[in-house]
């Protein structure tokens, strides 16, 4: 089953930008998932592809348009969830991220200027999310990273399955600290419990130091696993 993301922009020459290197570059090519970009200006409604205009009641920058994004929504928008990236939706994260990788269809509304107007995202029960509780000058960016972390999950996509599962934010917790050969590097040695072949000690060590450096560094996570 593929996933097809279809994104609303008005930069669709930005994608598939770094989605298009690496894994998710090679998980494109096989068909493991597939983009296609929609141009909002292509359904303004006059000749200089006007989306946006200023804020009704005042205030600073312009807002997108109801009515050319609607337009937009109802021309490409066929089935599925339809997300708007924005700083006032659920922060993202990785539970978040297994969900979305199980769909077949995502449409994602990147917005622009001081967003979109309201009215949209009741119209067509609009799903949004935050990356993170700072401000881009764009939805584009925002959901490239989205895609990034959903077609990770996708089948295929990762050569070994099994390094999904105790990554950071699987199961609540942190990774554990990794390291590679040379094994004495100025001064630094890897732990000797890393050496020593026993599967059991070494998985104990391992998830030992996944709780310490959560419980350092993230004891937030911890709590929601409690509850
Ligand atoms: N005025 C808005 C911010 C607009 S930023 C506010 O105060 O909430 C312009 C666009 O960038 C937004 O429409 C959104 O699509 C995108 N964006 C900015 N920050 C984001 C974030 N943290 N997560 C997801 N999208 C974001």
């Amino acid at each position: 089953m593929a996933l097809n993301v279809t994104v609303l922009t008005i930069f669709p020459e930005v994608f598939p930008g770094f989605l298009g290197t690496s894994l998710t570059g090679r998980a494109l090519e096989k068909g493991t998932w597939s983009i296609k970009t929609v141009n909002i200006r292509d359904y303004a409604f006059d000749k200089h592809g006007s989306v946006d205009d200023t804020p009704c009641g005042g205030g600073a920058g312009m807002i997108m348009r109801p009515d050319v994004l609607g337009e937009a929504i109802e021309h490409n928008h066929k089935k599925g969830k339809i997300i708007y990236m924005s700083p006032k939706g659920k922060p993202l994260n990785q539970a978040k991220v297994h969900e979305l990788s199980k769909e077949e269809n995502l449409t994602i509304l990147c917005g622009r200027f001081e967003g979109i107007d309201e009215r949209v995202i009741e119209e067509y029960e609009i799903e949004e999310i935050s990356i993170g509780d700072y401000i881009l000058t764009g939805g584009e960016q925002a959901a490239m990273i989205l895609i990034d972390a959903v077609v990770r999950l996708l089948d295929g996509v990762l050569g070994n399955s099994d390094s999904i599962k105790n990554e950071s934010f699987e199961n609540k917790l942190l990774e554990y600290p990794q390291y590679t050969r040379p094994i004495e590097w100025k001064g630094r040695t890897v732990p000797e419990i890393l050496l020593s072949g026993h599967h059991e000690n070494i998985s104990k060590w391992q998830h030992e130091q996944a709780l310490k450096i959560t419980k350092e560094r993230r004891p937030d996570l911890l709590k929601e696993k409690s509850s």
